[in-house]
């Protein structure tokens, strides 16, 4: 069965697919007529570095779809053809869930944020109680922007583990360990009254990067989510990369000491045993009478404290030796970091750089760049859109 015929949780298209990568030219044309407005189709091949011919029949495709138009014009005395995209009444939702919160963002397909809005949950929640909040606060969200439930076309929705594909199921080794076994796609459905798209959100971060960030003409990324749990989101030549079974970017179980404490996983000196702000914050709660939090951590380290220093030193390190590994296999142009260490800006990343540096094959250590995303916390749910909007165009139309 072709994910045109199963939107839900179906088989996602492979890297390198054509249909994955209509769609990531299809969102990236949308997002350079965002930014720029009315272009020629030359302007257009220009600004995304598509050719005219791939240009030529996207666009052709999209008009015919409503959601673009095309009118005669003149370029430099030579007739061409004009481009500017048609607004619809329709709008897409990303939904993100983390250990203790849920975000909710709404836009259109143009790529125009409409509303949003954040929630704490309490930690541990089950997954049957974030839903309800999910669903209460995406119905408030469309009653105060006057947005019909009709005209969403989908929800893009990002948990902190990995989902299987093929049920759309939350499995083992997810940082909800409540979720595990949840039928994610089937019970937010129900809540929802609409299409739901499930990803992981290290793969939604990643997705973000390409088409709201400031890397959209990038083909080879590396989005690295470090927060209580390590994982990474592949975009390999120009569409995210799925793997066999959806599984993938499991970069915070890299085994990095032979002998290191017990992970979550089963197995021993995992990345995240090393490098997780969970074990960051253990580290540096010892003798404290109150357990710190990241925010802590962050405040520590921008006055100076040479302990936090070293705490963010070792886990940079580690994390770039980690990134060395997975950048001599797939070559990336850029690694883009995420999460709640963001602030940290160069304090995390020098230490990532020398560690990937250090363990890369020369030409590729030198040769990536590592920075952090631009797009802070609402990465992963700008990123269940981008999911929303490629996937539901596919079976709506
Ligand atoms: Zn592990």
């Amino acid at each position: 069965m072709s994910d045109e015929q199963s939107p839900h949780s179906g088989p996602a298209p492979r890297p390198g697919s054509q249909s994955a990568l209509r769609r990531r030219n299809e969102q990236l044309i949308t997002a350079t007529l965002r930014e720029q407005g009315s272009l020629s189709q030359a302007e257009l091949a220009r600004s995304t570095g598509l050719s005219t011919a791939t240009i030529s029949n996207i666009v052709k495709a999209m008009a015919a779809q409503g959601l673009a138009e095309t009118h005669p014009t003149t370029s430099s005395g030579r007739r061409a053809l004009a481009v500017s995209l048609l607004e619809t009444p329709e709008v897409a939702a990303g939904i993100d869930f983390g250990r203790s919160h849920v975000r909710i963002i709404l836009a259109s397909p143009g790529f125009k944020v409409l509303a949003e809005r954040q929630a704490n949950l309490a930690v541990g929640h089950l997954a049957a109680e974030s839903i309800a909040v999910a669903a209460a606060m995406l119905n408030e969200l469309l009653a105060e922007s006057g947005i019909e439930r009709s005209h969403v076309v989908g929800a893009g929705v990002g948990v902190p583990g990995p989902i299987d594909h093929s049920t759309g199921t939350v499995i083992r080794g997810a940082i909800l360990p409540e979720w595990v076994g949840v039928n994610i796609v089937a019970q937010l459905e129900d809540a929802l009254g609409m299409p739901v798209f499930a990803d992981n959100d290290a793969n939604l971060g990643a997705l973000a990067q390409v088409t709201w960030g400031e890397h959209r003409s990038v083909k080879d990324l590396v989005f690295l989510k470090i927060g209580s749990g390590i994982g990474a989101g592949l975009i390999l030549n120009g569409a995210p990369y799925y793997g066999h079974t959806g599984i993938t970017g499991e970069i915070g179980h890299a085994t990095i000491f032979d002998q290191g404490l017990v992970c979550r996983c089963g197995n021993r000196g995992c990345l995240e045993t090393v490098a997780s702000t969970a074990i960051m914050v253990e580290l540096l709660s010892r003798g404290e009478p109150v357990q710190l939090t990241v925010p802590d951590i962050i405040a520590r380290a921008q006055s100076g404290d040479s302990a936090t220093l070293r705490v963010i030193d070792d886990a940079g390190m580690a994390v770039g030796r980690a990134v060395a590994n997975v950048a001599n296999l797939i070559n990336p142009e850029i690694v883009v970091v995420g999460g709640p260490l963001a602030p940290l800006g160069e304090t995390l990343l020098a230490p990532i750089r020398r560690g990937l540096v250090r363990h890369a094959v020369p030409a590729i250590g030198e040769g990536t760049t590592v920075v952090m995303s631009s797009l802070g916390d609402r990465a992963e749910a700008l990123g269940g859109i981008s999911l929303a909007l490629s996937r539901s165009r596919h079976w709506n139309h």
